[in-house]
């Protein structure tokens, strides 16, 4: 290993491994000067194991440290798997969707080892040559949103998906053995919910925005050809049934029994929906989604 002038320390520290990916192939003299490299740019322990991390797509942007360079370096004493070292970086393993380990694919129980590169890339861009790490979802696909996401669940009922939402605020322990027990997709933007060991099927929302929210699921599940509004109650998740005007009259305002005819009932809850003047406005925002669909 020669390098040709002095970069600054911080250069140096980025642009090695780039060009110089470590694989088990290397000699171990080639694997001490990288660590030695790093040692004095990043202060690693020399009796800790290394390893070089490379995160693909946006699992770049959810690295604890926002400003972290590549690679990202991790360095550990005891064996620890790929699964725990992903996590500790800040990415729960459900946004994983596949991993080399020195060019080789492994799976979240492979234990790292010392001086290696390991690539992580994202659920939704897995290389086509590799296997994805994440089972498929439980079908029929069904949602459990954590506390805080009650606009989304009422859009994604509209659509039709079956969505539980509690309606009194729940532990991370609680909803995670919920997921379990349900076989539920849980959604949430919280990180450490999503790092616990009875949640097996997952999606971090990254963006806060609603809007945003329901595309990135109906991508990541590929629900689109699943739509089919106005089937579940926004507010329980009940199934809808039309029911006979004169079997709710007495429920209704004068004007709405004036001006409708077609209704619905929640077989659940009860709630009773019409094509209503908030009807119209779902309609518009449905017809936005539906515009949306990728060709
Ligand atoms: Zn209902």
């Amino acid at each position: 290993m020669t390098l040709q002038k002095k970069p600054q320390r911080t250069q140096r520290a980025q642009r090695f491994p780039e060009k110089n990916p470590v694989n088990p192939s290397a000699s171990s003299e080639h694997v001490r000067a990288i660590r030695g490299l790093f040692q004095k740019t990043q202060k690693i322990n020399p009796q800790m194991k290394t390893v070089f991390f490379h995160f693909h797509g946006y699992l770049a942007e959810l690295l604890r440290d926002a400003g972290e360079k590549k690679p990202f370096v991790c360095s550990f004493q005891e064996a620890q798997s790929v699964k725990h070292l992903i996590e500790s970086a800040g990415i729960p393993h459900t946004e994983a969707g596949a991993i080399l380990a020195s060019g080789q694919p492994v799976d979240f129980n492979y234990l790292a080892q010392d001086g290696e590169r390991i690539d992580v890339f994202p659920v939704t861009a897995v290389p086509s040559q590799l296997p994805s790490l994440q089972p498929p979802p439980p079908r029929p696909i069904r949602f459990l949103l954590d506390n805080h996401l009650g606009k989304l669940a009422r859009r994604l009922r509209l659509l039709g998906c079956d969505v539980l939402y509690p309606r009194n605020h729940l532990t991370d322990a609680a909803l995670a053995q919920l997921a379990h027990d349900e076989q539920r997709i849980m959604l949430t933007r919280d990180r450490g919910l999503l790092m616990r060991k009875l949640i097996v099927h997952g999606r971090l929302l990254r963006s806060k925005n609603t809007e945003e929210q329901v595309r990135d699921v109906l991508q990541r599940y590929n629900l689109y050809d699943e739509i089919s509004p106005w089937q579940r109650c926004l507010q329980c998740n009940g199934r809808l049934h039309p029911i006979p005007k004169a079997a709710v009259l007495d429920r209704l305002e004068p004007k709405t029994k004036r001006y409708y005819n077609d209704f619905q009932m929640c077989e659940d809850c009860g709630q009773i929906y019409w094509r209503g003047s908030h009807f119209a406005k779902l309609e518009e925002w449905l017809a936005q989604v539906l515009r949306s669909i990728p060709e």
